[in-house]
């Protein structure tokens, strides 16, 4: 099977560290940061009012910041252990469009954690749904673009995406989920 795994918020914790930093910078902010079990909206900056989204978006499309965040408890241990079930697996991630900082340090990341191997297995790509596999793993609640994908959406649990119908994975029950799916194990 041809599994597709995103990477913020799947595999590289992007809330965590945007809420410390955001912290870390309080007495700046007239706004507390929202907690990442507090967090609604897709878009971490639709969580804050207006007039603080740009502050947001500065945090994360500063330099070091996709560099520097931390691994989700368990991504890293999955990945290997789906490839040794003999699975393809492809880290397929879209970039922000401000894509300075962004895309070359995702690449970093990966290589840091994952290694030089999964550096050859990243996807990157503005629309998931032109790229091909049988299941997308994905905290986005609708993954949609130019065409019908070919892959089945596994809604990735977060706090944000609790609207989202269908299946939903975490790194701690992702064995029974593709374990139970017929056609998946
Ligand atoms: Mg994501």
């Amino acid at each position: 099977m041809l599994i597709l795994v995103d990477q913020d918020g799947v595999l590289a914790d992007f809330e965590h560290r945007l809420y410390q930093t955001w912290q870390q910078a309080t007495p700046t902010h007239e706004h507390p940061g929202v907690a990442p079990h507090e967090r609604r909206h897709f878009y971490a900056k639709d969580d804050y009012p207006e007039h603080l989204r740009d502050a947001v978006q500065r945090i994360y499309t500063a330099p070091g910041f996709f560099r520097n965040l931390p691994p989700i408890d368990g991504a890293l241990d999955a990945l290997q252990a789906m490839l040794a079930r003999g699975h393809d697996v492809r880290i397929c991630t879209s970039p922000l469009t401000l894509y300075q900082n962004c895309v070359g340090e995702k690449y970093e990341w990966v290589d840091r954690h994952l290694g030089a191997e999964w550096v050859a297995r990243m996807v990157v790509t503005k629309d998931k749904t032109l790229v091909h596999g049988d299941i997308l793993i994905d905290d986005k609640p609708h993954v949609t673009g130019a065409r019908t994908p070919t892959w089945q959406h596994v809604v990735y649990n977060q706090p944000y995406n609790q609207q989202a119908p269908g299946l939903r994975l975490h790194w701690g029950n992702w064995q029974e989920i593709l374990g139970t799916h017929p056609g998946w194990d």
